[in-house]
């Protein structure tokens, strides 16, 4: 045990985390470069530096005075921190020396060698349209992926050490609860809206296909409007929507290249929430290496609520629909309620990134309800397909044909279980979020209407930007939104939304 104080002990953590912070800057500088401008003869010399500047990041935990650290911070109680802060310092010590030496190195260089395997067997069975192509190198990371996290703590739900790298203090029991009541109001939600929404035409958006230009400018100019100001903002196209957290005052937002139409204006939109939210760590925060906010599902919180509980709010087109008219004459003739319209209109499809606000609920959670059952031992690989379709079928109406409409969908498994939980839990944060925003802000859909974001953006740094990873997940939720975590706030927001639009009632 080392024989520094208290004090000293916080001071030497703190300045590893800086450190680290570094290292994660080149990291994600290096990335960001990689996906938007780097030449592809650049490649290989590039992965060999960011496999460099990885290992130095471990290393830098995995030092004796770092064991011996780890261990004055295991022995120490909470009531043994002055402040909040140092309790964060202590906590994202151990949080990365845990990372750096949970997981033995000849696990962990079997676990990336087998990551190549399945990312390139799950490619494979995509383009034959054959997840048996996929099962048996899927079953066998997950098997090491398992392992790890038995090792890394032998008495947490397996899915649970994973889930806590994203959501430190999310537990699988919560998310359970929480997601299964979400699944079960949203589907019922979904039935009771779809007669009335398929009879909305939503041709209209047709429009903003090849029209790029005109998207890029006006998505810019609202995330300048939400304060992504100028000084701060940048933009880049890419192959998949990324926001690059790279330093306390860099954090840049990347787009999908391909031409998706106006559901570019919306990824502008969450990537930008995310920016907002990394950029906004007060300077106490920087100091302690602390900065950024946490990741998974309270960064999702984030981009989702100014996608949609602001973007996709009826007020946000009285006051954004007159821009869109201007660039678009097509749409002089529309009013924006009923534009809004074809902005929710609700479309159960199968795949998860183009589904609509409402819908979109149900493909993370029915991802977790099945990773969940393949930890806890209930599903096997062999049923995982027919599982997958069950699933939808049950909460959406629809049942994959293929794997290709179904367990294939989605990359994730590919790297790493563990996150599709954050996706739904952001939502649910936002519906808890919103009742703190209107207790505070009451004309707040007023100021939306009207296009004044200072108070939004004010209330969102006081109550969860300033903080960065001070607090864990439900732990910032909760001081935010001043009560426990209930699904409740966001299921109403939901009902009261789609039965206003539709005149509907319970
Ligand atoms: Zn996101």
């Amino acid at each position: 045990m080392t024989t520094l104080t208290t004090r000293e002990a916080l001071e030497r953590a703190k300045d590893l985390l800086r450190q680290s912070r570094m290292y994660d800057h080149i990291i994600d500088l290096m990335k960001w470069d990689r996906i938007t401008y780097m030449p592809s003869t650049g490649r290989a010399y590039r992965a060999n530096t960011s496999v460099y500047f990885s290992d130095k990041r471990v290393e830098l935990f995995s030092t004796k005075e770092c064991h011996e650290l780890a261990d004055k911070f295991r022995s120490l109680d909470a009531s043994d921190y002055e402040t909040d802060l140092e309790r964060a310092v202590a906590r994202r010590f151990l949080f990365n020396f845990n990372n750096a030496n949970g997981t033995p190195a000849e696990l962990q260089s079997e676990i990336t060698r087998v990551q190549f395997e399945n990312d390139a067997a799950w490619l494979e069975a995509r383009r034959q349209n054959d997840y048996s192509i996929w099962k048996p190198v899927l079953k066998k990371y997950f098997d090491l992926k398992y392992k790890a996290a038995q090792i890394a703590d032998p008495n947490k739900h397996p899915l649970q050490v994973l889930m806590n790298f994203y959501d430190e203090d999310l537990t699988v029991d919560e998310c359970s609860r929480l997601l299964g009541e979400l699944k079960t109001e949203m589907s019922k939600l979904m039935f009771k809206v779809l007669p009335a929404s398929r009879d909305v035409d939503d041709s209209i958006l047709n429009i903003f296909y090849h029209r790029e230009k005109d998207i890029d400018e006006l998505s810019a100019y609202a995330c300048h409007r939400f304060g992504y100001t100028a000084d701060k903002a940048s933009f880049a196209k890419v192959v998949h929507g990324w926001s690059a957290m790279l330093s306390p005052r860099d954090s840049r937002v990347t787009v999908s290249k391909s031409d998706t139409g106006i559901d570019n204006f919306f990824t502008y939109i969450h990537e930008m929430g995310h920016s907002l939210y990394s950029l906004g760590s007060n300077d106490e925060v920087v100091e302690a290496g602390v900065w950024g906010g946490m990741k998974g599902s309270a960064h999702e919180s984030q981009s989702r609520f100014y996608e949609n509980i602001i973007g996709r709010s009826p007020e946000y087109w009285e006051f954004f629909f007159p821009f869109f008219q201007e660039r678009f004459p097509e749409l002089r003739s529309w009013n924006a309620k009923d534009f809004f319209k074809t902005l929710i209109k609700v479309n159960p499809q199968f795949k998860r990134t183009s589904a609509d606000e409402l819908t979109y609920n149900l493909h993370p959670v029915i991802r977790f309800e099945l990773e969940r059952d393949l930890f806890e031992g209930k599903l096997s690989f062999d049923r995982l397909s027919e599982a997958w379709n069950d699933k939808y079928e049950e909460s959406l109406g629809i049942r994959p044909t293929n794997d290709l409409e179904g367990c294939l969908q989605d990359i994730h498994w590919t790297e790493d279980f563990g996150k599709f939980q954050s996706y739904a839990m952001g939502n649910i944060f936002d519906g808890q979020l919103l009742q703190g925003v209107l207790r505070d802000i009451p004309d707040f859909h007023a100021q939306v209407a009207s296009g004044r974001f200072e108070d939004i953006h004010n209330w969102m740094h006081d109550k969860v930007h300033q903080f960065g990873f001070t607090y864990p997940t439900m732990a910032v939720m909760e001081r935010a939104s001043g009560e426990k975590i209930t699904s409740k706030y966001y299921i109403d927001y939901m009902k009261n939304k789609y039965y206003s639009i539709y005149g509907l009632t319970d």
